[in-house]
Formats: C-alpha cells, structure tokens, sequence
C-alpha cells in the first residue's frame, strides 16, 4: 500500500516536473527549530535564463538555495536537477554562498581558492597541473582578478573577495550557477563586472540564480523573478512576476509607496 502511494506520488511529481528545468523544487519545506524558514515551496527554474530570488530578511532565501543544493535537509519535498536526481547532477551545479558567511581565517592564497574550483578535476591525490593552473587564471583573468592570484583571499577588500569566489564558479565549468546575494557590500566596479560575467554566463546558455537585494536593479539584470517570504509568493518572468502587488505581498509594510513607484514595475 505505502508503496504504490509513493509510486504513484513519484508519478504525479514527475508529471509537473519540464524535463529541461536546470533546478526544480517541489513541496520543499525547512526547519531550523519549530517554525518552517521555508514552507511547502514549488520552484521551477527556466534554462538559459538569470532568475532573482527575492524577498525580505529571513525570507528564506539563503535556506531555499541551500535545500537545492542539499547542504541543509529538507523536512518535506525534493530537488531535481536537469530532471535527474541532485545526486548524479551536483557536479553541474557553482554555489557563490553569502560572502559574510565565510570565513577565512587560515592563510589561503587567491590561486589556491579558485583551484578548489576544480577539485573533481584534481583526482584523488589532488595533483595540479600545469593546466589546472592555467585554467583558474583564465578565470581569475574573466573577474579582473589576475593581478592578485599570490595575495591571501583575507587580505583583500570584500568586492575583491567576491570576484575571487566567482573565479572559483566558473573555473568548475557548470551548468547552472547558484549565487547568494553576490552584490552585498560590493563596490560598483566590482558590481558591473559580476553582472557582465553573469550575462556571458547566460550567453552561453548556462542557467544563473541568484537571491538578490537591491529591487532597483531587478529589470536591469534580470529576466525571471521568484518571490518568496517562507511561502512562495510568484514566479514568472519580470514582466509578468515583478508586480506592485507581489511586492506588497512579499514585504508586507515593509515596502514604503515611494520605493515602490522608483521600481517601474509591470503596470498590470
Ligand atoms: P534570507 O536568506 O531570506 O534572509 P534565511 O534563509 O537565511 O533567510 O533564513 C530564514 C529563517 O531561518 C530566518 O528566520 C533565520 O533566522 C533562520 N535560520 C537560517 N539559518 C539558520 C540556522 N542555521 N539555524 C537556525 N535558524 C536559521
Ligand atoms: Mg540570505
């Protein structure tokens, strides 16, 4: 009995589940304590487009990328990655965590951070060639970062710090990159030149998410917004997603009239 349920379950799942999405997300809910952080949250992601995670602090956003990347367990739900399980797919995925949540209190090398890139490369005895090397400069070289390959990553300003963790995304060659909040305390130089690695990302047809801040730049970067506040709160494209109403429904009061009439939203 219990067991054709979760056949037929797998069967109805599958069913909602677009063979190409990059990353979906069905029935996901997580825990830390009593209270869900993430609750019972369908999530499909469109292939070869740049998606925003949005909501307000403690939304959830850093723990729905997290649940998709299967560092935290789920209480309830599942992942799927180009609509296989997130276990034969992981090595497609490139995770940028939130940078404060990083902590680099031993002495490593730039270089060294961006060669962790390339850890299944390595092999076993973790052996780095000449083309290793050559590999993670040429991703340093497309952040701006070559210069500073021989610094220690905890020397460096926090842009700085993020250009480096972007190197070590790219250096892993994935398909579908998972970006927390790669903005947050970033200069604007550091700010423009993410965005325009991003963009080449997605130009190559490579699927990019990314939890985002700042809602003044969501039109200009991105082309799919997801809306969470624990509970999902829209999906769609910016045009169709990125609404007045969605807004007010994802912050609450916490959106004043004024930064909202600065967002030219979707007149819909
Ligand atoms: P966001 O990224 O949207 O700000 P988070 O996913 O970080 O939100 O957090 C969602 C909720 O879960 C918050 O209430 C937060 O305090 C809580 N939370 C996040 N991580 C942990 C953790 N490791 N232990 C306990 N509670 C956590
Ligand atoms: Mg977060």
């Amino acid at each position: 009995m219990l067991l054709s349920l979760a056949t037929q379950e797998g069967i109805i799942a599958a069913e909602h589940i677009p063979a190409d999405s990059p990353l979906a997300l069905r029935g996901m809910t997580v825990s830390y304590g009593e209270k869900p952080a993430v609750f019972s949250v369908d999530m499909t992601i469109q292939e070869g487009a740049m998606t925003a995670i949005i909501g307000p602090n403690g939304a959830g956003k850093s723990t729905l990328l997290k649940a998709a990347l299967g560092v935290v367990k789920p209480l309830a739900g599942h992942v799927t990655v180009f609509g296989q399980s997130l276990k034969s797919q992981r090595h497609r995925i490139a995770y940028v965590p939130q940078r404060a949540s990083v902590d680099w209190d031993f002495p490593t090398r730039v270089l060294d951070v961006v060669l962790m890139g390339l850890y299944r490369e390595l092999g076993l005895l973790r052996r780095v060639r000449r083309a290793h090397v050559e590999k993670a400069m040429s991703s340093l070289d497309r952040v701006g970062m070559t210069d500073f390959a021989d610094r220690q990553i905890g020397q460096l300003s926090g842009g700085q710090q993020q250009r480096v963790f972007l190197a070590r995304a790219l250096a892993q060659s994935a398909d579908l990159y998972l970006l927390d909040e790669p903005f947050a305390g970033v200069d604007a130089a550091t700010e423009k030149a993410i965005i325009s690695v991003l963009k080449s990302i997605k130009d190559e047809g490579k699927t990019v998410v990314s939890v985002h801040h700042d809602l003044a730049t969501v039109r200009d970067y991105f082309d799919h917004v997801f809306l969470i506040n624990t509970r999902k709160v829209a999906e769609g494209t910016v045009g169709e997603a990125f609404t007045e109403v969605n807004l007010h429904k994802a912050y609450g009061g916490r959106l004043a009239t004024a930064q909202m009439d600065q967002l030219n939203l979707a007149a819909i």
